[in-house]
């Protein structure tokens, strides 16, 4: 029987793990936290009962994410669940873009900028289960279904700034930047919309879903399964060195390439370690929980049912805002996400005090007090929150550093999403999985499809092991449904 080791136990590593151990290999995974998961982990902060998710909440990629569908997770406990609107752009004024799952939905909210966004959005979304045999794997290979993907990838190449002026009311075009803002990258750059594109056409598939009693449930439930198909998990083991690894056929890390070239060393071709020594890290998240009694009160009614509120003003701001933090200048008025996934999962309140997730954009490894700064955010789009609080806990840029290495400087993004490195990952390869050491395989949002709870870059770092083992490769192939 062959055997491997997974270096870490996000979301990726345990995914590759399943791979891997759905193919018959026996998998160990060790993990340097005290608790797997990585940026899925949720508990108890503030008040007894009150869950908060510590970094992903939102799950519009993992919901329909090939690999994690391919698993049947609803067998080990996960399960799925819609807030009645996915996503709320409020403005000053109190009007607001609102994004619903369906595209009609959204298009008939959006005025004289309706047509346009059905007319970008819908052949995309209707398609986005073929398509992501394309966008959820290297982008640089000959594409399955080359035309589906044209009308997705010509409008992923362009800056986003170049798609907003698509749209003539302020309400679309702050929609679509506070979507597009999600790639913490300046939005006049090249394939800065690319990673909205992909968020509003598997939003308009799926819905932005989460998980009930938390996002530690996805990976807990991926556990549980590599557990009864034989594999082990070890936490509170950081590997810090290869002499610290036990025998196997395969090594899968789900660590950073920086990190991954301090690990291996002198075993990497210089080339590639130098490539991995070079990997550029994007701006950071400083992140605030919130218990806030009776919710946040929105001035846009549609605020108060939706389970993401992006608070930041016009596109205009928004664009400035991450111009900034790309410049390592801390704005006066960041860009907020806000999530009141409790809307769709009440289990996570305590009678009426609410959990509120939120984190602003901020320079990389940012050293200051954001808190201050989102809770202005927030009361200028709902006045009267700052009295509703109760309790509040904060995870600062090195903070996020500290309770996950991949999350240098507090990029939670793991990189930078400039145009290389969202196309080809770490280094400039056909192959991104594959670090020039024979037997080990990159699998950490560094590599594409990038970040996000859907575990596609472990499915597909997997399936480049287990051709090294032998076996035939699989293309990653969801379950009807
Ligand atoms: C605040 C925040 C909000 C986010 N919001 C969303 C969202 O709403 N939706 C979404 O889809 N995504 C979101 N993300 C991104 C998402 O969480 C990540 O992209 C995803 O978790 C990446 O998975 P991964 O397996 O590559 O890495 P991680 O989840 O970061 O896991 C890496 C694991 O490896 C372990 N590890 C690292 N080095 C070592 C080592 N040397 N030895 C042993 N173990 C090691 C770490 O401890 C960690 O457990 C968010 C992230 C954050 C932080």
């Amino acid at each position: 029987m062959s055997t491997a080791t997974v270096v870490g136990a996000g979301p990726n590593g345990l995914a590759a793990a399943l791979a891997l151990a759905r193919a018959g290999v026996r998998v160990t995974v060790l993990e340097a936290a005290d608790d797997i998961g990585g940026g899925t982990r949720s508990s108890e902060a503030i008040l007894p009962g009150l869950l908060h998710d510590h970094c992903s909440a939102i799950h519009p990629m993992a919901v329909g994410s090939p690999f994690l569908r391919s698993l049947d997770l609803e067998r080990y406990g996960l399960r799925w669940t819609w807030p009645e609107i996915d996503c709320v752009h409020p403005l000053d004024g109190g009007t607001a873009g609102v994004l619903h799952r369906s595209v009609a939905g959204t298009a008939a909210g959006l005025g004289p900028d309706g047509e346009r966004w059905r007319h970008l959005f819908e052949g995309p979304s209707a398609a986005y289960d073929s398509l992501s045999d394309d966008i959820l794997g290297p982008l640089l290979r000959f594409p399955r279904r080359p035309l589906r993907l044209a009308r997705f990838g010509i409008p992923a190449l362009a800056p986003a700034s170049l798609l907003a002026k698509l749209f003539t009311t302020e309400e679309a075009r702050a929609l679509f930047g506070g979507i597009a803002a999600h790639a913490f990258h300046p939005l006049n750059r090249p394939l800065s919309a690319a990673i909205g594109l992909g968020i509003i056409t598997a939003g308009h598939r799926y819905g932005w879903a989460v998980a009930e009693g938390g996002s530690r449930r996805i990976t807990d439930a991926m556990a549980a399964l590599l557990l009864d198909l034989g594999g082990r998990i070890e936490t509170g083991t950081r590997v810090r060195s290869v002499s610290a690894l036990p025998e196997a056929d395969v090594t899968v890390w789900d660590v950073t390439p920086t990190a991954l070239a301090d690990i291996l060393g002198d075993l990497l071709p210089g080339r590639i370690a130098r490539a991995y020594r070079r990997f550029r890290y994007g701006p950071g998240a400083f992140k605030v929980d919130f218990a806030v009694e009776g919710g946040v009160p929105w001035t846009a009614a549609a605020a108060r049912r939706a389970g993401t509120v992006h608070v930041g003003g016009t596109y205009e701001e928004i664009a400035a805002g991450e111009r900034d933090i790309h410049a390592g200048r801390m704005p006066e008025r960041p860009f907020v996400l806000v999530g009141q996934q409790y809307l769709a999962d009440p289990s996570r309140s305590v009678g009426e005090v609410h959990p509120v997730w939120t984190y602003a954009h901020v320079p990389h490894g940012y050293t200051g007090d954001a808190t201050a700064a989102i809770t202005a955010q927030i009361e200028r789009f709902a006045p009267g929150f700052r009295d509703r609080i109760i309790g509040t806990e904060v995870r600062t840029t090195p903070g996020f550093a500290e309770y996950n290495p991949n999350y240098v400087g507090g990029n939670i993004m793991t990189g930078a999403k400039d145009i290389t490195q969202l196309l080809l990952g770490p280094r400039p390869t056909l192959q991104p999985y594959d670090v020039g050491l024979p037997g080990h395989f990159l699998c950490s949002a560094a590599t594409p499809p990038g970040p996000g709870a859907h575990g596609m870059c472990g499915a597909n770092a997997a399936a480049r092991a287990l051709r090294h083992l032998g076996h035939q490769e699989r293309p990653v192939r969801q379950a009807a449904g």
